[in-house]
């Protein structure tokens, strides 16, 4: 049965990785950006979200109008 133990094992591994990978990218996206600048861009349109909307919402990744869109499924 050890080797059950062990693919288990790698599958946990690869798990821990995928988390890893997945909290650097993450931790990367909600760093200040360089250059000082307070805003994220619009994942979608790449303009800058509003501070206002980041205030009230901290974890939008789009400006209100892509949201919109991507609430309502439309492109
Ligand atoms: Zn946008």
């Amino acid at each position: 049965m050890d080797e059950i133990d062990r693919s288990q094992e790698t599958t946990e591994i690869y798990e821990q990785a995928a988390m890893q990978t997945l909290a650097r990218r993450r931790a990367a996206y909600f760093q200040p950006v360089p250059g000082g600048r307070k805003w994220r861009e619009c994942e979608d349109c790449g303009k800058p979200i509003p501070l206002a909307r980041m205030k009230a919402n901290p974890k939008a990744t789009r400006c209100i109008k892509c949201q919109t869109n991507f609430e309502s499924g439309g492109n």
